[in-house]
């Protein structure tokens, strides 16, 4: 991640904010990354944790994404950008890719000269299963 490079001095709780985010899973809650920076330094702060990801967004390097359970999760911008389908009845999570509303960005722009930000979108509604 290009922390060091945009100038920002790489501590030691922040690199391991960003190890945790492109440990592995491809969305991780603060909660989560709190814990496991916890386990290497016993008194890390969560604040910590929300103020490197603060800077982390505003660099544009992390996404993130509220599926409706209460946890916001955070998608590192290097691996790509995506959209969620969510059921709002039994809950399944699918994966749709980035271009399946770029369309929708366009009719935003044209219509209403509006930029949005469409890089890590989560729809509500009914799956397939759930709708009949
Ligand atoms: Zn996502
Ligand atoms: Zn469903």
């Amino acid at each position: 991640m290009q922390l060091q490079q945009r100038g920002y001095r790489l501590t030691p709780q922040r690199m391991m904010v960003v190890d945790a985010l492109h440990g592995g899973a491809d969305h991780i809650s603060a909660e989560e990354i709190h814990e496991q920076v916890r386990a290497r330094y016993p008194y890390a702060n969560i604040s910590t944790v929300y103020r490197t990801l603060d800077l982390l967004k505003e660099l544009g390097l992390v996404t993130e994404v509220a599926l409706g359970d209460g946890r916001v999760r955070y998608h590192p911008a290097e691996k790509g950008h995506h959209h969620h389908l969510v059921c709002q009845k039994c809950g399944v999570v699918f994966d749709l890719p980035e271009t399946a509303i770029s369309d929708f960005g366009d009719v935003l722009s044209r219509e209403y000269g509006f930029l949005a930000d469409l890089r890590h979108l989560a729809i509500f509604g009914l799956c397939a299963e759930c709708r009949n």
